[in-house]
């Protein structure tokens, strides 16, 4: 039986990592599973990058306070009620709440939605914006 050893959930700050929607890291004793990859290219490029910060932290690991406070997340209900719920399909999930849940997953965001409105495209992303973690 394959024993957990950590789960990460970590986000992206626009910028960081241009182009890459939020990812749900998770860390097995021997895998590691992202979700949402868009191809090989992109789990080594995240790989690389979750080496380096796994190796910073150890190297720092004296100096580093732990927290077992669970990270905050996002509401599905929140999100949905800013979307236009028509489930048109132009962001190629079924249903808006579908969506939802893909959002609070990591897996997509704002821009994905094609029908939200400018005004709640906006406050998706600050609401979004206050669960990252400054990577
Ligand atoms: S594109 Fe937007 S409005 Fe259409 S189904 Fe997806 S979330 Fe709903």
């Amino acid at each position: 039986m394959e024993g957990r050893c950590a789960s990460l959930r970590l986000s992206f700050r626009p910028g960081a990592w241009r182009g890459y929607p939020k990812k749900m890291i998770t860390i097995y004793q021997k895998k590691i599973a992202i979700n949402a990859l868009k191809d090989e290219a992109e789990a080594r490029k995240i790989v690389e990058w979750l080496k380096r910060e796994i190796n910073d932290a150890w190297e720092n690991r004296d100096s580093i306070t732990p927290s077992f406070e669970a990270m905050p997340q996002p509401k599905l209900m929140e999100i949905l009620k800013l979307l236009p719920k028509t489930n048109c399909r132009e962001c190629k999930e079924p249903t808006c709440l579908v969506f939802a849940t893909r959002v609070v997953e990591g897996a997509k965001g704002p821009e994905s939605c094609p029908a939200l409105t400018s005004e709640n495209r906006k406050k998706l992303e600050d609401y979004l914006g206050g669960f990252d973690l400054n990577i």
